[in-house]
């Protein structure tokens, strides 16, 4: 924890993105061939669309992991498909009126289609993620609640917690020392943040274009990470 707080962007952010790495990591060099973890991510058709995409991004050796995992992925949506081509279910007349005059309604024909086509079970990667950022926040938030210095100087030296992981480690707070401590520290780093927002829009005026940018230059990209959250920490 008091690593991630001396990297730039919100913490939480980084330690889940260090798991999730670690875990497509572990399943591109360790575990494409075993079975358990295959039947796992046939179950979850892959990853999610963040985490399908990181996978590729792995390193040395992903083409080839991506290409075992994904062809089971086709594989079973061809099946499925083919076997739907085989059974056309008819629609009751009722259906098939009421799916004419309202044009968003699902078509009941494609009602079990649809279904086989939604993943039978989450992102293993977001799944494991979410139990470490659970795991942070509880310690974090422990430690704040008994004034803990060595975790409050970390978390100050930080960037701050982003919107969505804030709103997380208030929920799970069990004291009012931990909300208070986490309030006044995010408000701080808020007005800083307005501050430095402030300073990059006027240099941005041509009068002041002359001045050259600081640390306030990508002051823009911090305000979305700190209001969504950071992706992919550097
Ligand atoms: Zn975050
Ligand atoms: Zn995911």
């Amino acid at each position: 924890m008091s690593d991630a707080c001396a990297q730039p962007g919100c913490p939480i952010c980084r330690l889940a993105h260090r798991t999730v790495q670690r875990h497509l990591d572990k399943v591109i060099y360790d575990s494409v061939n075993d079975p358990a973890t295959r039947a796992q991510l046939r179950e979850s058709f892959g990853y999610c669309y963040e985490h399908a995409w990181q996978l590729t991004q792995t390193g040395e050796g992903t083409a080839v992991g991506v290409a075992f995992i994904y062809r089971d992925m086709l594989n079973a949506v061809t099946k499925i498909l083919e076997k739907a081509g085989q059974e056309r279910p008819s629609r009751p007349l009722l259906a098939q009126v009421q799916e004419k005059v309202n044009r968003t309604r699902a078509n009941s024909a494609t009602a079990n289609l649809t279904q086989q086509l939604v993943p039978g079970a989450n992102c293993l990667a977001c799944a494991e993620r979410d139990k470490m950022v659970d795991l942070a926040l509880i310690t974090l938030t422990d430690a704040l609640g008994k004034a803990d210095e060595k975790m409050e100087s970390a978390l100050h030296a930080s960037d701050g917690l982003c919107v969505p992981h804030l709103r997380q480690a208030l929920a799970l707070c069990r004291s009012d020392t931990a909300v208070t401590t986490l309030l006044s520290l995010t408000i701080t780093k808020l007005h800083a943040l307005q501050a430095e927002l402030t300073e990059f829009l006027r240099k941005n005026d041509y009068r002041f274009r002359g001045e050259g940018f600081g640390d306030e230059a990508d002051s823009w990209l911090r305000a979305v990470s700190t209001t969504i959250g950071t992706i992919r920490p550097e």
